[in-house]
Order: C-alpha cells, then structure tokens, then sequence
C-alpha cells in the first residue's frame, strides 16, 4: 500500500507566489520562499502552519510591506504566503499582491534589499562603523540594523555619517556582499548623487581568480579604486584614530625595457596591483562622478605615456609626438624649439634613469650616463634635474660618485664648468611638478 502523505519530502512551493519575500519576525531573517520551501519537510512547513495561526506562535511578514503573512497550500500541493489581511497589503500599496503583475526591477529591487540583511552584510557593515567611530572627522554614523519595509530599506543607506574634511552633505557606505543586480546599484548611485551625497560601495573580500560583474563595475566607475573592509582596518584606524580602507588598485607605471632593434633602452607601461590601506582623508571625493580616489587615474595615463615618448625622442625618435604631448599639458599650440624639446627629453631620461636604475632612452653603460648627458649638452635642463632627483630623494649624496658627484658638488657651489649655473628652463618647472608631485 503506497503512503499517501509522506511528511519527509521536501516542501514544494508553487510556480507563482504571492509574497516571495518574508521576514521572520522572531530573528529577523528574510526569506526568499522558492529557494527556501524545498530545504524544508513537508512536516516542518505543516507544523509551521499551525504555529503561524497560534497566538504567541511564529510570525512572518512581507517584506515589501511589513504586514502578516500566512501560509497556504495550493490545490495542487504547493505551499505559498500570502498576506494575512489583504486590505493591508492594499493599502499599503505592496508589489506582491495577489492577481498583482510585478516588474523584474521590482523583483530585484526587493530582493536587493533582503539580501542586505543577510549575516556577511550585517558584519560588513560594522565593520565600516567600527572604522567610521574611530576618526573623529566623522560624525557618530548612523547604521541602519533592519527596515521593516522594502520602502524604509531604500530610503535608508547602510552606514551614514558626515565628514569634516570635505564640502558633502553626507558620505554613505553601502556594503556589497552579492553579485547582483547592477541596475539596483546604479539606481542607488543616482539617488544619493541627487541627493549631494557621495555613495561609497565596500566589498567584504576581493574576488578570487575571476573577477564578478559588480566587482569590475565597481572598480571602473571609481577610477580604479575598490574598496575594501577586513578586521585589519579596523585595527589600524583605531590605532591610529584616522579611519582606513584597505583599497585595491590598479596604477599605470613605467618600467624599462631594452629594445632588441637598438640595443637601447625604452619604457613601457604596465598596470601595477596595490592593496594597501589608505587613510580617508587622503582620498579626493567627488559627488558629481561619485568617486573616492587617492589618484587619478586619467592623470596617471597621460604622464606614463608622456614618459614613454620622452624616452622615444632620447633614442632618436621623431619629435612630433612628444611636442603634441607637451602642447596639451600646457594647454599652448605654439610649436615649441626641437632643442629644447630634446632638454626636456633628456632631462626627464635623466630622472627616469636615476629612479629606476637604466639608462633609459640610451645604450650607456649606466644610469648615472643619462645624468651626464643631460649635464654635457642641456645646460638649461641641469638645475632642474638636481632639484628634483633632491625633491625625490633618488640621489642621496652618499651614493655619488666619479664626475657627477664633482658636478653636483659644482652645482651647490654656484659653479657650471668654471662659469656661474645657467638659468634653469623657466616653462619646464610648471610640468615638472605636475609629472613628479
Ligand atoms: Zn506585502
């Protein structure tokens, strides 16, 4: 004889579902009801039947808005919830009302929402307060621990506060835990921009090898810059009162290469990875585009490039290039001297080459070469090469040596081969300055 009730199957929910989100009332949790009724038995949702309709038994409630829910059984067997006063669920305008059609956007906005509440997400966020209460250039945050609505959750953003260092009405973080739903993330961007407040998304953990939608989404929108929270953080910032963030990065840079054509020296551009913890005040913020960065990544692009073509014009390359490059920084299209642009090659070869230790744009023997060069034949060039290998600190005297420790010596003295220094090139210190800040 074939048992017609067998109370150790799973629980089958129906195709379509009145409320498919809930909340538990007694702990919170919120419930995505197709994925959750088949983890259940049959005999655990029957019980749970009954304790629902028990006065002092469990309760649920919609999670779009906030009302009762019981649940019920379908003709066919599946189970569903649905709202216990329909009225209410009326009233209140809620998305998921019976014969009710709702949008994937909707469907996704809601739950975006319960996802929030969700224990990687709550850890998250208190993790972004604990680091927020350590500096005193933020007001108390405000943490939101649960909405009772899916209107209230909107309206509200995961961490608040206000920041002392920056003309913003207020800086929110919102923790980012899932992989989901982008449009529901631009759609909070664009509603704390109207606001004059800037969004801050923070992830919990980089992904691993390949990297998820939003991560990349993410990253790309914020000039390169991730944000990041793990107790680390937060063991900084309190130490050190200031709030940190550990933010992945990626930064162009030069590195040199040797030409197999030429046997010299060129440059090329890589994209470097960084993890390090940045303070908060140190980040520029920017509500219109909705960025925290601590570089820009458009400013980082042209000097690499204009250190590329530098190296170019030191090895013999065409000229045209590197003038174009140096009309745009100074925003001037008048044509510029070929010898000056040499100088200016040369002195930023020179620089190079002392940073990082070739002799770029040259098959010298060393980098010290370059610095000669630039000595011998761009007496113009020199005093700028001085004062900013000083600037950087890249040529402590300790480590000079030969003629050029003579000719720096010389320099300090006033004197350029027995005569008094030449006047440094005046248009190149604006430059200067912007490519090594
Ligand atoms: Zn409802």
């Amino acid at each position: 004889m074939s048992i017609s009730f067998n109370p150790n199957a799973p629980a089958k929910s129906t195709d379509t579902l009145q409320v498919e989100m809930v909340r538990r009332v007694s702990n919170g949790e919120i419930i995505d009801v197709s994925a959750w009724l088949p983890t259940q038995t049959e005999e655990e949702i029957h019980f749970l039947r009954t304790k629902i309709r028990q006065e002092n038994g469990e309760r649920f409630s919609c999670f779009c808005c906030g009302h009762d829910v019981l649940l019920r059984k379908h003709e066919h067997g599946g189970h569903y919830f649905a709202h216990k006063e329909k009225n209410a669920a009326e009233k209140a305008k809620c998305l998921y009302q019976q014969k009710g059609i709702i949008s994937l956007e909707e469907r996704n906005r809601i739950r975006y929402h319960g996802q929030r509440e969700g224990s990687r997400h709550i850890k998250t966020k208190q993790l972004i307060k604990k680091i927020l209460c350590s500096d005193p250039g933020f007001s108390q945050p405000e943490i939101e621990k649960t909405w009772t609505t899916f209107a209230d959750g909107w309206r509200k953003p995961d961490v608040a506060s206000k920041w002392n260092g920056q003309p913003i009405q207020q800086i929110v973080f919102e923790a980012q835990v899932s992989n989901t739903y982008p449009q529901v993330v631009a759609e909070r961007t664009d509603f704390y921009r109207k606001q004059g407040a800037l969004l801050i998304w923070i992830y919990d953990r980089l992904t691993e090898k390949e990297w998820r939608t939003l991560h990349a989404d993410t990253f790309c929108s914020n000039g390169r810059h991730l944000f990041i929270v793990d107790e680390e953080c937060v063991t900084i910032s309190e130490a050190k009162g200031q709030a940190h963030f550990r933010i992945y990065s990626q930064r162009p840079e030069v590195v040199p290469f040797k030409r197999p054509t030429d046997n010299r020296w060129g440059l090329e551009i890589i994209q470097k990875e960084n993890f390090d913890l940045i303070p908060f005040s140190s980040l520029s913020l920017n509500v219109d585009s909705q960025t925290a960065n601590y570089f820009d990544i458009h400013d980082d692009q042209r000097i690499v490039k204009h250190k590329v073509l530098c190296a170019e014009v030191q090895s013999g390359c065409s000229y045209d290039a590197l003038e174009k490059s140096i009309q745009e920084f100074i925003k001037n299209n008048r044509p510029i001297d070929r010898k000056q642009i040499e100088g200016w090659a040369a002195l930023i070869c020179g620089i190079e080459s002392k940073r990082l230790g070739e002799p770029i744009g040259t098959k010298l023997a060393n980098a010290v070469g370059v610095l000669n060069l630039v000595y011998d034949h761009h007496p113009n060039f020199f005093p700028h090469l001085i004062h900013t290998l000083d600037r950087l600190k890249i040529d402590p005297p300790d480590q000079r040596c030969g003629a050029w420790k003579k000719r720096v010596n010389d320099f300090y003295r006033g004197v350029y081969k027995g005569d008094p220094l030449p006047q440094p090139h005046k248009k190149s210190s604006e430059l200067l300055t912007y490519l090594y800040s």
